[in-house]
């Protein structure tokens, strides 16, 4: 399926944004903490051209042959359904969360195409918003930088399609450069690139799919954040970024057994992040293997929101040779990633696959994974 065969003639421009990896900082976003993510070399491409009229209309190679649209004069969230919501949610967002003006706009037929895995926690869903963001922002002329479609495709996110995430996502694919991460303060959303240099140093980043979906996923989520937030509350605090490492001895002595936890991974896992920046730049990525396998731990003992799989996983690639190995997303399944010497990725694949298959568990997907350039037009 292409935009050809969708509308019957050929797109006059492409914009592509890619998917997203987290190298460490979990569960810290809601708490005004730290992430650090990268762009990944899979991406959602947008094939465009301009309409006379005032009519957007969608399509994607995801859902073949369904082409669907929506008038700029009824933009409004209860006129989107299911996957469409992706796109013409991010032309109301323009106007709702940025202020464009878009009544004297015309529209576009939009074609959409993707190598980024759907739900595998690469966000699939800010590649196809950051892809749309850029090309409406240009094609519109609206003049918005980077930062403000980020805060576009997160407003789209929360409240066209639904879900309650935070910015990490589009910042990283709108931010992303060639081998480098985006280190982002979900407080002030400051942001500062940070050389990864794995290629230099002969290493890189293997993604380990469990394809493991927790049933309680959900619950699961809302309720760290509750924990999160009784911590907060009890510390006296606007957010656990407030509370520093030093901290974790008063806070133990004022918070129940399983709220301490919950504060300390978050607390922890800032110092780690910030601690992972420091030494990206003072010594490069072979030092850091310890901060991911430690964070991987919290996220185990304290946090608990790993599960078998992913321990299995991160347990047979650091004792394979890996440099260091974490899950990453949210949790209660979903994938891990391994720092891992060019040459032992085959190695270390088959150990993962070999132990999930002696363990009864279902095949892993295993692949690499580079840090990309952001959002662009191709
Ligand atoms: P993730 O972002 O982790 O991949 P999400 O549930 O946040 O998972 O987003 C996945 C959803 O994004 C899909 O169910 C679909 O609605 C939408 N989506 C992603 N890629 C495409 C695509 N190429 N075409 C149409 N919709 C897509
Ligand atoms: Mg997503």
């Amino acid at each position: 399926m292409t935009f050809q065969q969708a509308y019957g003639y050929e797109p006059t421009v492409r914009y592509s944004a890619p998917g997203r990896v987290n190298l460490i900082g979990e569960h810290t976003d809601y708490n005004d903490g730290y992430v650090l993510p990268f762009a990944i070399d899979r991406r959602t491409t947008a094939s465009i051209a301009p309409r006379p009229d005032r009519l957007l209309r969608v399509s994607s190679a995801f859902d073949a042959g369904t082409v669907l649209e929506l008038s700029l004069d009824d933009l409004d969230p209860s006129n989107m359904t299911g996957w469409s919501a992706y796109v013409f949610g991010i032309a109301w967002a323009l106007r709702e969360q940025a202020g464009a003006d878009l009544s004297d706009k015309t529209g576009f037929d939009v074609f959409i195409e993707s190598d980024v895995p759907v739900g595998a926690g690469l966000s699939s869903s800010a590649a196809i918003e950051c892809g749309v963001a850029l090309a409406f922002n240009d094609l519109w002329e609206l003049g918005l930088d980077r930062k403000t479609l980020a805060r576009v495709g997160q407003y789209s996110e929360n409240h066209a399609v639904g879900a309650p995430t935070g910015i990490m996502d589009q910042s990283a694919s709108l931010l992303g450069e060639q081998d480098a991460v985006v280190f982002l303060d979900c407080r002030t959303l400051d942001t500062a690139v940070v050389d990864l240099a794995l290629e230099a140093n002969g290493l890189e980043v293997l993604v380990i799919d469990t394809r493991v979906e927790h049933a309680h996923a959900t619950g699961g989520y809302a309720a760290r954040r509750a924990s999160c937030e009784k911590g907060a509350q009890v510390l006296g605090v606007e957010a656990l970024r407030d509370v520093s490492v030093d901290d974790l001895p008063r806070a133990q002595e004022l918070l129940d057994d399983e709220t301490f936890r919950r504060v300390r991974h978050v607390v922890t896992e800032d110092q780690r992040v910030l601690d992972t920046v420091r030494t990206l730049r003072e010594q490069g990525p072979r030092a850091i293997g310890s901060l991911l396998v430690a964070s991987h731990e919290s996220m185990r003992d304290d946090f608990e929101i790993s599960v078998p799989e992913l321990d299995l996983a991160v347990a047979t690639a650091v004792e394979h040779g890996a440099v260091g190995a974490r899950m990453t997303g949210g949790g209660f399944g979903g994938a891990a990633i391994a720092l891992v010497d060019q040459e032992s990725r085959g190695a270390i694949a088959d150990a993962v696959a070999a132990a999930f298959a002696a363990a009864g568990y279902r095949e892993p997907n295993v692949f690499t994974v580079h840090a990309a350039q952001g959002a662009r037009r191709d």
